[in-house]
């Protein structure tokens, strides 16, 4: 891990960066405000690494992050920089950082922005702390990500929607989630939502297993169904796994619908345990700037807050609990 003596960072800059998630604001106020409790000035930079390209800064104060706790989406704004990908548009995001007298970052987003950063801090050295803020709690190093515990209740309270007109029906409904590669969101929606089956990219999917859990389950009393697909499940999402069922006669007599939940997941005010996680790390990370540390990525690990180096959140797959996956098997 990376660590110099202290050394006195003075102003920072803070971004949120990469698909949005419930919470970053709560990270951001926590981070500006324990910022300024070390006296440090404190920069917002809109847009993540596009707005560090092209030097869209915003001096922030305590009162500009007043009254966004409790809010979705970000107030910094987020994009993804094809710009940032490229050894000119990193050394254009390092001389604006000169420019403007920032000597600190704190950057909140997924995987990707943990990797932008690493290879910014390898050729330009501002020391810099990464908040792990994607809801698809698919980062090394912490057990959950901000915006995840906001992502899944929303997925749930989805199916538990969907449940009344499948069972009104009599229909099958392949409901797929986001998680990108990763099947954290869809195994835990599908044991919280009740789902009879569960299809996720850490698991290989057989359809003929598929097909026949289906049908057994679609028979006698029980005519509806819940299937819960993971967005990055190695078939493929819920429109492509739907196209296999059509195709088999056996499923002709049963009405099937796919809903996708999309952006639906992302929105929507933070749950408390994310406000609470995000307000822990937003905090941590600064904490953690001014220890010296740079290049790391805060977490919560077993309630206690960890430091990791970035390369190995983003160099490393986080598993899923293979616990839950029997769980879901006995409970369907
Ligand atoms: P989410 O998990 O919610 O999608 P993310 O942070 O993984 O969030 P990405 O779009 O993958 O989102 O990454 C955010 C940004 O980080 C990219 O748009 C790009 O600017 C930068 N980035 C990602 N990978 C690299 C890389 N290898 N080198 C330089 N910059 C990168």
């Amino acid at each position: 891990m990376t660590s110099s003596p202290a050394h006195a960072i003075r102003r920072i800059g803070i971004y949120t960066s990469g698909g949005d998630a419930p919470g970053m604001n709560a990270c951001v106020r926590s981070a500006v405000r324990s910022a300024l409790a070390y006296d440090l000035e404190v920069v917002g930079i809109r847009r993540g690494y596009q707005g560090m390209i092209e030097g869209d800064l915003v001096e922030m104060d305590a009162k500009s992050v007043s009254n966004i706790l409790q809010k979705g989406g970000t107030v910094l704004k987020s994009a993804r920089s094809t710009e940032f990908r490229t050894v000119e548009g990193r050394a254009r995001a390092a001389e604006n950082l000169r420019k403007a007298g920032i000597d600190g970052l704190v950057a909140i987003g997924g995987d990707g922005t943990l990797r932008g950063a690493s290879v910014f801090y390898d050729e330009h050295q501002v020391p810099l702390v990464g908040c792990p803020g994607t809801i698809d709690n698919d980062l090394f190093g912490t057990d959950e990500t901000i915006g995840y515990d906001t992502a899944l209740n929303t997925a749930i309270e989805n199916i538990d929607r969907i449940r009344d007109t499948a069972d009104a029906h009599d229909r099958l409904f392949l409901i797929e989630v986001m998680g990108r590669d990763s099947g954290f969101i869809a195994l835990n929606c599908g044991i919280g939502g009740g789902a009879e089956l569960v299809l996720i990219p850490e698991q290989l999917t057989d359809m003929d297993e598929v097909k026949r859990q289906i049908l057994s389950q679609m028979t006698g009393q029980t005519r509806s169904s819940i299937v819960v697909v993971a967005e990055g499940d190695e078939l493929g999402g819920a429109s492509i796994i739907s196209d296999a069922l059509r195709g088999d006669p056996a499923f002709a007599h049963i009405d099937l619908r796919v809903c996708i939940l999309g952006h639906t997941q992302r929105g929507g005010s933070p749950t408390a345990r994310d406000r609470v996680l995000a307000s822990r790390l937003g905090s941590a990370a600064v904490d953690a700037l001014m220890e010296g540390h740079a290049n790391v990525m805060v977490g919560v690990v077993d309630g206690e807050i960890t430091l990791t180096p970035s390369r190995n959140v983003w160099g490393r797959k986080k598993s899923i609990d293979y616990d839950l996956i029997k769980l879901t098997n006995l409970l369907r």
